[in-house]
């Protein structure tokens, strides 16, 4: 890809905001601010935000989830006959669409339970997976944490509906699982940490956590173990691991609730078991916050320079830089392309100065520079963003020297 050809407004003069992700994806030209709290993703923070999203897929695709897209759009009937609507604890997150009396989903338990509802009967049809990612809308108070506190964010929500606790229990511990396989994946370490369950069943939630001084959330962790508890919970910590907990800040970038029968049984989801009885479906929530994961990204991953994207994430894996007028730099940008590499090549009628800098700001994990000298030694000069380590790489042994790289 052309620099050239590219849309990626990086920015010089970009006011220093509460939060140090929205400054960075802002400078890199990842994201636009639209209001506080509402970002719009540019082409770069669009190709990260797929990866992560197909990651994630592919993670729950593993454990039998069902993708599915349902409607930002929802009945205010719904929310009235689960009981929400009213509810003090949910009301001060909708977000009402006047002209439809509709809401603009901030989460989507109602929905998935109604569709549900009109297609299974039978203890044959479960368990029901069924995930999407979709943008949620909630009327957050001060959203001063970038794209970690959006009004209007994407999240993965995966609902799953089970014949009884037992199997419900089993599916919970694989998702945890594969949610902790998903943040690996990402280049994240998370931590499993206990937290309040809601105000209708004992049982705790599971939240994820990365460790990050930003962080919204004090959390108390086990480094062993990664595992942890949430502060509002504290009281709850059994006295043995007390000692071996170190309190930090985190950013929860995912949870996990048991919903037991709070949405099934006031919207009468009720299947047939093996005897002919009905019962109430069983259900759990879990959610991954896609947009607050790129700007987790972001606190993480940075120095004075601008952002170090992991390569599994990061919008293209390698930036090259021609500081000569040999086509050098279009000759590599072909080569590595065909061995399937993305890479944007710094084209730009820009000072070679400028575009070092631009490089290091957007954070591939490889820059590449061709010039006189390293042509010279019949080199190519290979930077690794995350070490700041820069090497002369002779060009015949480029390929295998970005393979050990980049796998
Ligand atoms: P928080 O305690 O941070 O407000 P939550 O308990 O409201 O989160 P859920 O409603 O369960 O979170 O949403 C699932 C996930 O979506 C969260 O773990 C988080 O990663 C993400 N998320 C929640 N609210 C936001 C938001 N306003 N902006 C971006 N991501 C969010
Ligand atoms: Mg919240």
């Amino acid at each position: 890809m052309k620099y050239s050809q590219f849309y990626a407004p990086t920015k010089k003069d970009v006011a220093k905001t509460d939060s140090i992700n929205a400054y960075l994806l802002t400078k890199a030209g990842y994201v636009s601010q639209v209001a506080a709290g509402v970002y719009a993703l540019l082409p770069l923070g669009l190709r990260s935000i797929k990866k992560i999203e197909q990651i994630v897929r592919e993670e729950m695709d593993a454990i039998g989830g069902n993708e599915v897209s349902f409607t930002a759009l929802q009945s205010e009937k719904l929310w009235q006959d689960s009981g929400r609507w009213d509810d003090e604890n949910f009301r001060s997150i909708l977000y009402k669409d006047q002209e439809s009396g509709m809401t603009l989903a901030p989460t989507h338990e109602e929905p998935m339970v109604v569709a549900v509802k009109e297609a299974i009967q039978s203890y044959r049809d479960l368990p029901v997976l069924l995930y999407q990612f979709q943008t949620k809308f909630r009327k957050e108070l001060r959203p001063k944490s970038g794209l970690l506190r959006g009004r209007e964010f994407r999240m993965k929500d995966l609902y799953s509906f089970h014949l009884n606790d037992e199997d419900h229990q089993k599916f919970y511990e694989i998702i945890a699982g594969a949610y902790t396989k998903s943040y690996d994946r990402i280049g994240l370490e998370s931590y499993r940490v206990k937290a309040s369950g809601g105000f209708f069943t004992k049982q705790f939630s599971d939240e994820f956590q990365v460790i990050c001084e930003t962080g919204e959330d004090e959390i108390l962790v086990n480094h062993d173990k990664k595992t942890g508890y949430n502060k509002e919970v504290e009281d709850q910590i059994p006295a043995s691991e007390k000692d071996k907990l170190e309190r930090v800040k985190g950013i929860e970038v995912g949870n996990i609730f048991h919903l037991e029968t709070k949405y099934s049984k006031p919207l009468g989801l009720e299947v047939l078991d093996e005897k002919g009885e009905r019962q109430t479906v069983i259900m759990g929530s879990y959610g991954i916050g896609i947009s607050r994961l790129l700007g987790t990204l972001a606190e993480v991953f940075n120095d004075e320079n601008g952002l170090k994207m992991p390569k599994q994430v990061a919008p293209f894996h390698i930036y090259i830089i021609d500081m000569t007028d040999t086509g050098k730099g279009e000759e590599l940008a072909e080569l590595l392309e065909k061995e399937g590499y993305e890479v944007l090549l710094d084209d730009r009628e820009t000072s070679n100065g400028g575009k070092m800098v631009d490089a290091d700001l957007l954070g591939m994990p490889i820059r590449l520079v061709y010039s006189k000298k390293t042509a010279e030694a019949d080199s190519i000069e290979v930077k690794v963003r995350e070490t700041g380590e820069v090497s002369l790489v002779k060009e015949k042994d480029l390929l295998n020297h970005l393979k050990k790289l980049l796998s």
